[in-house]
């Protein structure tokens, strides 16, 4: 998709601050963050939304939980916590229509959420 911003940050057109890279996934910390640790781990692939996903993509979508798991640890936060979202079209708030799970950590979650 050659006007979606994650495809560019992952073909390396668009800088971000890298986490993670593998054959398939990436991780970066979000520009606008909501929490002291906020990344994103988002599939190399575009994939529009959780709508678009197939029985293939089943363990890209492991890999994704795997690697927000490994990043919370490596950061510090296993044990004290951390939340891992995928907002889904407009009512909950997607704003960029390429998959990507979200990592928060590092202060008090409320539930639910707002
Ligand atoms: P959504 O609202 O779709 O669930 O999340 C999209 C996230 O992408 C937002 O938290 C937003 O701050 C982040 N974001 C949007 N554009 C960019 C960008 O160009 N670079 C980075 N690092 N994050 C972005
Ligand atoms: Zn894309």
């Amino acid at each position: 998709m050659s006007d979606c911003i994650f495809c560019k940050i992952a073909g390396g057109e668009i800088p971000a601050s890298l986490v993670h890279q593998d054959e398939s996934v990436i991780a970066f910390k979000d520009l606008n963050p909501q929490a002291p640790l906020h990344v994103l781990v988002v599939p190399r692939r575009h994939i529009a939304t959780l709508n678009d996903l197939e029985s293939d993509d089943d363990a890209l979508v492991g890999s994704m939980f795997r690697v927000a798991a490994q990043l919370a640890k490596a950061h510090g936060y296993a044990d004290r916590g951390y939340r891992t979202v995928f907002n889904c079209n407009r009512e909950a708030g997607q704003s960029v229509f390429h998959l990507h799970l979200h990592l928060l950590a590092g202060r008090g979650l409320s539930w639910p959420p707002g």
